[in-house]
């Protein structure tokens, strides 16, 4: 029998720009998955299933062992770490940037700030690195209220096109990190399956060198 190889995935727009990779790699789902509420899907190739999870859950997964392998976005990794795991490909996808925001035309204050974020350990580490002393508050959706709604001074969150921002009447103000999607690979399954996943590493890194 051949030897298994799961791959934790997230749905959504990541998975839209994924799925021509994993083809290149010659991994193909059986089924539609967005259409689909399943949550493992077998693929064209005998013993190797895809997982759908949340984008947070996926390197859990991977460092636990229950994936091999994942993509995850770097804002992801950083927040929660990535201990037990490898990241050997950017695979230049799903790009963005993690930025502070606040108030369009206020200047921000001095002193303590209030952030509001759900990347609550990198906020921390930014301002402590620019010498700014916080209060973290940690939400899990709709940051752009925040400063709105004098919940805080600034947040901290992912800008594409800034619309969301300027819908909300924040501007961003500085860089934290350039994000994109990441390749990882447990520790344990890279030195098991070694030859099985250094060949969809490979196959990847041509498909992201080399797009369609
Ligand atoms: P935008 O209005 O284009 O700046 O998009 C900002 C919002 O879209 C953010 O609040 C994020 O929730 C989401 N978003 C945009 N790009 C990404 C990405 N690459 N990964 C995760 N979320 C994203």
């Amino acid at each position: 029998m051949s030897e298994t190889l799961t791959f934790a995935l997230t749905k959504g727009r990541i998975l839209e720009e994924t799925l021509p990779l994993l083809k290149a790699a010659g991994i193909e789902p059986l089924e539609d998955i967005s259409k689909s509420r399943k949550l493992v899907f077998e693929t064209d190739q005998p013993g190797v299933r895809l997982l759908i999870l949340r984008g947070s859950d996926v390197p859990t997964y991977v460092q636990f062992g229950a994936a091999d392998m994942g993509i995850s976005g770097k804002d992801t990794l950083m927040e929660n770490g990535a201990d037990g795991l490898y990241e050997p490909l950017d695979l230049n996808i799903a790009r963005c940037r993690l930025m502070t925001a606040g108030i369009k035309g206020v200047p921000r204050k001095s002193g303590r700030l209030r952030v509001a974020t759900k990347y609550v350990n990198i906020a921390k580490q930014y301002y402590a690195t620019q010498g700014r002393q916080t209060d973290m508050i940690k939400l899990y959706g709709a940051m752009e209220l925040a400063p709105i709604m004098h919940l805080a001074d600034e947040i901290v969150d992912i800008v594409d096109t800034g619309n969301t921002l300027r819908a909300n009447g924040l501007e961003a103000r500085e860089l934290i990190a350039d994000i994109s999607s990441r390749l990882i690979v447990n520790k344990a399954s890279m030195k098991m399956k070694h030859a099985r996943i250094q060949g969809v590493i490979d196959a990847i890194a041509e498909a992201v060198a080399n797009p369609a």
